[in-house]
């Protein structure tokens, strides 16, 4: 039996992010990585072991952060070229990746395209540093859908599931349902599809609507039936609403919404992730990201709607969940998605898409974004009160001081 491990943070300024409050003078045991119990220091039970012990000085302790839009495979923005390159070469790119999200305070990642049962078992098993992995394999998309990167000339399609694209094409109901079930398969926590155009696809509209009605009930059925839920990417509130209508439990980027839009997501309790951030920086870095002329040219027509959509989102009642969708060099920017949401959303409201409402979108209730007896003890250290002013969270390198992942310290 391996021993039990033990951590003790004494002397916290506690974050509730449910209640919008912070607590100073506490203590926070930890036993196998999971919360045992939080109260006042002076209080803390003499019968137990406690192990470690790390004084926080007084500053804050807040949940893990949760990025519930991600691309951690995602190496290059042209997503086209990677699916050509060596898994194992993208494999190296997807570690460093990771390591660096879970620097910038980032504990969970929900990866919508790419990453499969491998990077998480790395992750679990301590070969790659990084976040807790929710993944979903490969999106779904129909031929000349915003998964299928081939340009027009090409007709030709490697569909080898050990190739590093980040989709899979596919057309009709069989063919659908068996995509989905083949990622089901291999344990996806959600099942990715593509309903609308898209900016890093070489040939698609963003106003096109994409998969027939059939389709898309088919994946909605294949995931219910295994009580895994379905995501899409969507911009146009013709796709939305048509994907809320058919089932779809959270809709990625839905930049161009509108008040019908926020009717559905409320009647089906569904979840907006937009992804704020990735339309700045592929205005000001794309190209020499790697991101085609073709898709740079679509950037403006989502650009702007954004944070009008996440306002009105907002103000409707919507459940948002924080997301960034950055591609390859990019994904440094990752944190610049707080000081976006802040200018129509309260701190609170921001920190809260960023743990309680993601949690809750992964089925992880009590075990992520709170810091309770009874969670993964995935917490932050910071130095400012985000609650204040959640922008610090923008800069995690004067903010942070640490970062711990399932009662582990991560090394600097
Ligand atoms: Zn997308
Ligand atoms: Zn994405």
């Amino acid at each position: 039996m391996p021993e039990t491990q033990h951590l003790h943070i004494t002397n916290a300024t506690v974050l509730d992010v449910a209640e919008g409050s912070a607590s100073g003078g506490q203590s926070i045991l930890v036993e196998d990585g999971v919360i045992t119990w939080v109260g006042p220091t002076a209080d803390v039970p003499t019968d137990r072991p406690t192990g470690e012990t790390i004084d926080a000085g007084g500053r804050f302790v807040m949940p893990g952060l949760i990025d519930g839009h991600v691309h951690v495979t995602a190496a290059t923005a042209d997503l086209g070229a990677m699916a050509e390159w060596s898994p194992t070469y993208v494999a190296a790119h997807t570690a460093r990746n990771m390591k660096a999200m879970l620097h910038r305070g980032f504990t969970t990642v929900r990866d919508v395209a790419g990453a499969d049962f491998g990077v998480a078992m790395a992750v679990e098993e301590g070969l790659f540093e990084g976040p807790r992995v929710v993944f979903g394999g490969k999106a779904l998309s129909q031929s000349g859908g915003h998964g299928d990167m081939r340009a027009m000339g090409s007709s030709t399609l490697d569909p080898h599931q050990c190739c590093p694209s980040i989709g899979i094409v596919c057309d009709g109901v069989d063919a659908v349902r068996k995509a989905a079930r083949d990622q089901l398969r291999t344990g996806a926590h959600h099942i990715k599809i593509m309903l609308s155009g898209g900016v890093a696809s070489p040939t698609d509209r963003v106003d096109s609507t994409q998969f027939s009605e059939s389709e898309i009930l088919a994946v909605v059925e294949e995931a219910e039936a295994s009580n895994r839920y379905v995501c899409g990417h969507a911009y146009t509130a013709r796709a939305v609403n048509r994907g809320l209508r058919l089932g779809v439990r959270s809709i990625e980027h839905g930049n161009l919404i509108d008040d019908e839009s926020v009717g559905l997501f409320v009647e089906k309790g569904a979840y907006l992730v937009p992804t704020l951030i990735t339309y700045e920086r592929l205005k000001a870095d794309g190209e020499a990201a790697g991101l085609p002329a073709a898709s740079r040219e679509k950037v403006d027509t989502v650009l702007h709607a954004g944070l009008e959509a996440l306002d009105r989102a907002n103000k409707g009642g919507v459940k948002i969940v924080f997301g960034t969708d950055l591609l390859g060099a990019m994904q440094i920017h990752q944190s610049q998605e707080f000081r976006i949401r802040a200018q129509v959303q309260t701190a609170q409201e921001v920190l809260r898409s960023a743990t309680l409402t993601a949690a809750e979108l992964i089925g992880l209730e009590g075990k992520l974004g709170v810091v309770a007896p009874g969670a993964f003890a995935d917490l932050l250290i910071v130095n400012r009160n985000p609650l204040d002013d959640v922008t610090v969270l923008a800069d995690p390198d004067a903010t942070i001081s640490a970062v711990i992942k399932g009662g582990q310290l991560v090394g600097t």
